[in-house]
């Protein structure tokens, strides 16, 4: 499509949906408790198997590899689950951002339980999905989030609690750690610009450390190994904090960049945050998504605070829940 008119018609999309806000339904029953500052990684597995049960025509899950720590990395699929056109979204790949995790299941939760429900236009979730494919990962660092949210009680190998008990002692906060439980900071440990961010540490701790080799780690080598088995047209990182959407990399080619700047654009018209652009490549997932997908991805930070409070919760929810059915339904 030309730019124009690829332009014209993503404002269309979105000048539509600020019409008819697909309003949350609030069904009887629910599953993702947003009422408390900590969601596990247990409640997140009891939510992923509740929430399939009886509508396995748009939601599966499988779990991709195990952590050091004995923890499963999700992979949920949801919407078209035949599509071709396929969107990632991940979550929690720092441990102190875990109501990514929180927010991307109650996103999630809506779709699923209100698939067939008509919003004011008419129209349900089921049709604005009916050519997308969701491929989501919940909760990349279930080790890390477990650490940030019970501190050492969070690890269960004893090298790994002795190594958190010594960072404590040492003055450390483990509610504040971004790695995963080797120490190694997820999303700097991605080949493209590694250990290029100015503020890389050089032995494993709570952030900053890109790992010894990129692709060092289980939870890095499943997000790789997805990109290698599938052809995705975008990716929405979430992460925390800022209120911000960072888009583009100093190594994405111009089409790429392009079209990050986009996809940023549709979606500040969404949720109001600040765009960002990122520059040079760091190590991170986006840089890596860019290079070897040629496709755009943004990364949508929430919230004002790490971890974010759960007063803020209801707002942040409330301003992206439109966020993937216009994603869906734009030209990127
Ligand atoms: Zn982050």
């Amino acid at each position: 499509m030309k730019k124009f008119a690829k332009y014209i018609y993503n404002l269309i999309t979105v000048f539509v949906f600020l019409i008819f806000p697909i309003n949350t339904k609030a069904s009887e029953f629910t599953f993702v408790d947003t009422s408390k500052q900590l969601y596990t990684y247990d409640e997140m597995v009891e939510d992923i198997i509740n929430l399939a049960v009886g509508h396995e025509d748009r939601i599966s899950y499988e779990s991709r590899a195990v952590t050091s720590q004995g923890r499963n990395i999700w992979l949920i699929k949801f919407g078209n689950l035949q599509s071709e056109n396929k969107i990632l979204i991940t979550a929690s790949i720092h441990s102190r951002e875990y109501m990514t995790s929180q927010l991307v299941m109650k996103m999630l939760e809506e779709y699923v339980l209100n698939y067939d429900v008509p919003n004011a236009s008419g129209t349900t979730y089921r049709q604005y999905f009916a050519n997308t494919c969701f491929y989501i990962l919940p909760m990349i660092n279930p080790d890390g989030v477990s650490i940030s949210q019970f501190g050492a009680a969070g690890a269960t190998q004893e090298l790994t609690i002795n190594w958190l008990n010594g960072c404590k002692a040492m003055g450390y906060d483990l509610t504040q750690i971004k790695a995963n439980a080797n120490g190694v900071d997820l999303n700097r440990n991605f080949p493209i610009g590694f250990g290029c961010d100015k503020k890389t540490a050089s032995v494993p701790g709570l952030s900053n450390y890109p790992g010894a080799a990129p692709l060092s780690e289980a939870e890095t080598q499943v997000m790789a190994i997805l990109l290698n088995e599938n052809t995705f047209s975008s990716a929405i990182n979430y992460h925390s904090m800022g209120n911000l959407i960072y888009y583009g990399a100093s190594t994405n080619t111009p089409d790429v960049a392009n079209r990050c700047k986009n996809m940023a654009t549709i979606v500040h018209a969404v949720n109001k945050y600040k765009m960002v652009y990122c520059g040079d490549a760091i190590g991170s997932f986006a840089d890596y998504f860019g290079a070897v997908e040629s496709a755009p991805s943004i990364t949508i930070e929430i919230g004002t605070a790490n971890p974010v409070p759960i007063k803020q919760f209801s707002n942040i929810y409330n301003k992206n829940i439109n966020v993937w059915p216009i994603i869906a339904n734009s030209t990127l």
